[in-house]
């Protein structure tokens, strides 16, 4: 008992999920080796589960390990005496880093054998990797790595290991996933546990009450350090006590469903008070007091953008009604601003702003906040409450101020005409469009989800195909004539969070301006890679060069059609095509989203499918 869990317990469960394709078997299996360990070694519990999900710590902590290809390389070249150039040639071969690793292992010549690795080590020394600063901090990383490599006992510990540096696991172990196994594990492993006469039914009832406590734990408080002792220390019906929406702790977003229509949205609420507000074009920001004092605001994404708002920050105490706030959480979309027309400013002039260390003083881009929800208010969380309410809440305990704090815009009316009018205002005062949102019932804010209480319609879906889609550049040809020097044509993927692949979708070469190119290309030669991914689905005469997944852009384009050629949904509307995108257009770079955030392959079948009218844009069987 409490013996730390040797990795190579965890890399050979890897192994043994990289084989299998059932999702319900992997979730068993993670579940079994969870509980093992809740069992004897519950302090390695969340080690293991950052190591599951390769992550360091939660996502607002911003860790990076800041490790390249090519410092793995040199890892593995001081690790086995190989060449840089053999390894490289092993990497081209097999597509995947983590194989040549595991090839390479048996070279490796130890005089001093070391210890092996433990689960709680990997993920310390993960830590300490992305923790490395100054000028030495390559060479640092290479030892660190190295040392990793020469205590694998085994090809699949060093498969793994080098993995879970490069990025990606590539075994198809989704977040989701992970917590599902460990709502079972915790259901299943005492001081929790099921006795053995409930029936099978009841069973599953249990395990399916304690992954939706878990995931509901999450979304509200998304930290696994917060989250796995405070499963390990109290009852799991409790849970919800100790993990709630917190001031500090990002909350991950509310999202909302495209429509193509006011009809659409008519017949989706009919029967259900709904409100209409502006759809601002800026970038979300979730402004938080904490009791002792301290304001932040944290994106999309639950990173710290506090350093980038420091105008925002020093409002904070001007826009509380008075001294009783003492803490809350504010959604809201942070709008470019011309203080001297008093108007808004498009997300391009936004996306010029630095992104760290801007002083108050030396701000250019100005920034009106435009408070959106209220989630939380002087110690009480309030996202079940319906969203009247919670709107009420905003208006009596907030000031708006012109050109720094407002209210979204607003307009209850549910008349066809007035939507319409209220549409086309948006467009004028330069917004995108209209968020619509269920006032009273089917009104609480759901974290993390994306709802059918919130719907957006967007002027620009009027026509197309109902969204822009999130797209990842993973590949491009080299320009030619007037465009030498510069890419000409870029390949873009979506993503497959069942698969964990990148899919190709479409090329895009025209309507980019000089300026776009040249700054495309400066960015992307940074992530050139010798040959595709091993977890990309794609032709490799798709392209001449090939990129690290990294950079998205939101593209807009005029229809979807079947296609031979692309990989996207290949499988989900047509046995063995993939779905393409016809006339696609650049609209701008997504600096908020991860590729892994990327339109997934599953919205793109679904778009699809709305588009050949299979089915109704928003589905009515729901209330
Ligand atoms: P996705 O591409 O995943 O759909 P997104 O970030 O592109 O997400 P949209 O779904 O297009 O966002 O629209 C929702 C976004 O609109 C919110 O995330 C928020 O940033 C922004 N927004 C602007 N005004 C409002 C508003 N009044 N209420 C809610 N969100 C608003």
């Amino acid at each position: 008992m409490n013996e730390p869990v040797p990795y190579s317990i965890l890399a050979e469960t890897f192994e043994i999920i990289e084989q299998e394709p059932k999702r319900l078997k992997i979730t068993e299996i993670v579940s079994d080796l969870l509980r093992s360990i809740i069992y004897l070694t519950p302090e390695d519990l969340l080690p293991c589960v950052y190591l599951c999900l390769n992550k360091l710590g939660p996502a607002y902590e911003g860790a990076e390990l800041g490790v390249g290809e090519s410092l793995l390389v040199k890892a593995m070249r001081d690790a086995t005496g190989r060449s840089i150039k053999t390894i490289q040639e092993d990497i081209e071969a097999l597509g995947d880093i983590g194989l040549v690793a595991a090839s390479s292992r048996g070279r490796q010549k130890t005089l001093l054998r070391p210890k092996p690795m433990t689960v709680r080590g990997v993920y310390e020394t993960l830590k300490k990797i992305a923790a490395v600063t100054g000028n030495t901090s390559t060479q640092k990383k290479v030892d660190l790595i190295k040392n990793g490599l020469v205590a694998c006992r085994s090809s699949c510990e060093a498969k793994f290991w080098i993995r879970s540096l490069s990025g990606k696991l590539r075994i198809g172990l989704a977040e989701q996933t992970v917590l599902t196994s460990l709502g079972h594990a915790i259901a299943l492993t005492p001081p929790a546990h099921l006795d053995a006469e409930d029936g099978a039914r009841a069973k599953q009832e249990t395990l399916d009450r304690s992954v939706s406590l878990v995931k509901t734990a999450f979304c509200e408080m998304p930290s696994l350090d917060k989250l796995v002792p405070a499963l390990l220390e109290h009852p799991l019906e409790d849970i919800p006590l100790y993990c709630t929406v917190t001031p500090g702790i990002p909350v991950k977003p509310m999202l909302a469903h495209p429509t193509k229509c006011i009809r659409q949205i008519l017949s989706r609420f009919e029967g259900h008070a709904f409100t209409c507000e502006y759809k601002y074009d800026g970038e979300r920001a979730q402004l938080h007091l904490c009791e002792d004092g301290t304001a932040k605001v944290y994106s999309r994404n639950q990173e710290d953008t506090t350093q980038k708002f420091p105008d925002i920050i020093a409002r904070v105490n001007k826009i509380k009604k008075d001294e009783t706030i003492r803490s809350f959480i504010l959604d809201c979309e942070a709008v470019a601003w011309d203080a001297s027309k008093r108007e808004l400013l498009p997300f391009q002039v936004l996306s010029t702003r630095k992104r760290k260390e801007v002083e108050a003083q030396a701000i250019s881009i100005h920034v009106c906040v435009f408070a959106f929800d209220l989630l939380y208010l002087n110690g009480t969380p309030c996202h079940r409450l319906p969203f009247c309410d919670r709107r009420m809440l905003l208006k009596e305990n907030f000031i708006p101020l012109e050109g720094q704090f407002q209210f979204a815009k607003g307009m209850d009316s549910q008349d066809t005409e007035d939507i319409q009018d209220f549409l086309d205002q948006s467009i004028k005062d330069k917004c995108e469009g209209l968020m619509i949102k269920t006032l009273s019932s089917h009104a609480t804010y759901e974290i993390s989800k994306r709802s059918r209480n919130w719907l957006k319609l967007k002027a620009d879906y009027l026509e197309g195909i109902g969204d822009t889609l999130d797209l990842v550049v993973i590949g491009a040809t080299k320009g030619q004539g007037k465009r030498t020097g510069v890419y000409g044509n870029f390949l873009l993927a979506c993503y497959n969070p069942t698969s964990e692949q990148y899919e190709t979708i479409c090329k895009l070469g025209t309507g980019l301006s000089e300026e776009n190119l040249d700054a495309f290309t400066s960015t992307l030669q940074g992530l050139v890679i010798k040959a595709p991914k091993g977890y990309y689905k794609c032709d490799r005469a798709d392209a001449t060069v090939w990129f690290s997944p990294s950079v998205v852009w939101e593209i807009k384009a005029s229809d979807l059609s079947i296609s031979p050629k692309y990989q996207a949904a290949k499988g989900l509307v047509h046995p063995n095509k993939g779905i393409s995108l016809r006339f696609p257009r650049f609209l701008r770079i997504r600096e908020d989203k991860t590729p892994e955030e990327a339109t997934t392959s599953q919205s793109v079948a679904h778009f699809y499918n709305l588009q050949q009218n299979k089915q109704e844009l928003v589905e009515h069987d729901e209330y």
